[in-house]
């Protein structure tokens, strides 16, 4: 998981103070001194940390907790908020607009985006990233080269186009990159395209002419949003960079890059976005194109604390289309019992959700385990093969699994319905004990959380 030495750590320093026999202000002292070390060697800038910590101070007066009130909660809580804070936008990310008015009309309102950042930080694949994201989300989306300063560039963009399966404009001999980005933009609009994003060159705070090109092209293109891409990597220097790209255009966004790259600190970029006030709204964590998490700041610290993402789970199951069963889990919190069905209408979820790998570190503990065993293609496999089995089952058998413990010559049915034998339709079955059992004490756990479920 990402950051994850960081989370380890703090969450090791939550779980010592739960577990203490006393709670008294030498363990709560003693808790926040754990909390300030990982954040500091996880490169969180030095004030950040100062300030985190007088804010847990002040808001715990141990003494005056009333009685009754569940102490080790409360200071969970204060801490699990001032964490939220740490990496918390100040402003809210611009927005696209609806192109239907309220009336049902259709206002045809271009949102033109345009992506600055140093050369090298992930600006073009991160293009090709959210063109995909928003095609995902059923927009009409587009992307523009405007890097002519870059040999190769344009070729890539065009490759990563291809593969987001958006449309491209750009031009091999075009040298102005200001006439490339206003072309590419004017082009788009007439086919009425709904996001344009317009990729621009990489270019270092410290060259000044490539400073004043990105202004002229931001006048040209008139953007809605200017996303800068920032390389999760670089850590502390990185508020100075964001700084110097702000007074020259107007930061709408950040998206952070390679927050999976081995030995990311990631705390460095992380708290001087926060601190430059700009809000982040995408991490990426990997080269392909659905490495791109939208970043909430509630369901990132969750993640990093081990405590799994409700809300980014609810958010990936819309954005891949399947409304009916974001519903799944809260669903499964009114039931008794858990089904095979059930059983099958999660599986043929996470398979349309991604790579199985990607898609489990969005629930870190506990979803590996709703999954037969194995790896990443593996597993894949497995619960297709499982499931060829359950397209034998009749609906009693899928909804009251009982029956096979009063008639077990149902696994010999359903064996020669799909091709398996009967071992192999038994070890489907146990996997479904497994996955049911798993599945209840999630719940339960979801449920002593105050059954916020996704909201957490
Ligand atoms: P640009 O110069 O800013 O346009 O950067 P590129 O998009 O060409 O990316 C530079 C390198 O970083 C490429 O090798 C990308 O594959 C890689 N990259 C981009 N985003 C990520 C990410 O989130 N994780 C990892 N591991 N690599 C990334």
């Amino acid at each position: 998981m990402v950051l994850g030495e960081l989370g380890k750590k703090l969450s090791t320093a939550l779980s010592k103070m739960n577990s203490s026999q006393v709670l008294d202000n030498k363990v709560f002292n003693e808790m926040i001194g754990e909390i300030v070390t990982a954040l500091l060697q996880a490169d969180v800038n030095v004030q950040l940390v100062k300030k985190v910590r007088d804010d847990i101070k002040k808001k715990v007066n141990l003494e005056k907790i009333p009685s009754g009130v569940n102490r080790r909660k409360l200071i969970h809580q204060v801490v699990f908020d001032e964490l939220v804070a740490l990496v918390n936008p100040r402003k809210k990310a611009p927005k696209i607009p609806e192109q239907k008015s309220k009336t049902g009309e259709i206002k045809y309102k271009p949102y033109v985006i345009m992506f600055v950042g140093l050369q090298g930080s992930g600006k073009t694949t991160t293009c090709a990233k959210l063109a995909h994201h928003y095609k995902n989300k059923k927009k009409k989306v587009c992307l523009v080269c405007a890097d002519t300063f870059r040999a190769g560039a344009y070729e890539q963009l065009k490759q990563n186009a291809l593969k987001a399966g958006v449309p491209f404009y750009g031009s091999y001999t075009e040298q102005n990159p200001v006439k490339a980005a206003r072309e590419g933009v004017k082009h788009f609009k007439k086919q009425k395209m709904e996001v344009i994003i317009v990729d621009t060159s990489g270019r270092h705070k410290q060259e000044e002419g490539l400073f004043e090109e990105m202004q002229e092209i931001s006048e040209a293109v008139n953007p809605k949003n200017v996303i800068f891409v920032m390389d999760g990597t670089i850590g502390q220097s990185a508020f100075d960079q964001a700084k110097a790209f702000q007074e020259r255009v107007t930061v709408g966004s950040v998206i952070l890059t390679k927050l999976d790259a081995k030995g990311t600190k990631g705390g460095g970029a992380i708290s001087a976005v926060a601190a430059t006030g700009s809000p982040i709204i995408f991490y990426g964590t990997g080269e392909h194109l659905y490495d791109l998490e939208p970043f909430n700041a509630k369901s990132f610290i969750s993640r990093l604390l081990g405590h799994g993402d409700f809300g980014g789970l609810f958010n990936k199951i819309k954005d891949a289309g399947f409304e009916d069963q974001a519903e799944f889990y809260q669903k499964m919190m009114e039931k008794e019992e858990v089904t095979l069905r059930d059983m099958y209408e999660q599986w043929s979820m996470i398979i349309k959700m991604g790579p199985i790998d990607k898609v489990m570190e969005m629930f870190p503990g506990f979803s590996k385990d709703l999954l037969p065993t194995g790896k990443g293609e593996e597993a894949q496999l497995r619960i297709k093969r499982f499931m060829c089995m359950m397209n034998s089952m009749t609906n009693k058998e899928l909804d009251h699994p009982r029956v096979f413990h009063h008639e077990p010559s149902r696994f010999t049915r359903i064996a020669k319905g799909s091709g398996h034998s009967v071992k192999e339709v038994k070890e489907m079955f146990e996997e479904y004990k497994r996955f049911a059992k798993v599945l209840k004490s999630m719940i339960k756990r979801m449920k002593k959380g105050g059954g916020k479920g996704f909201n957490m």
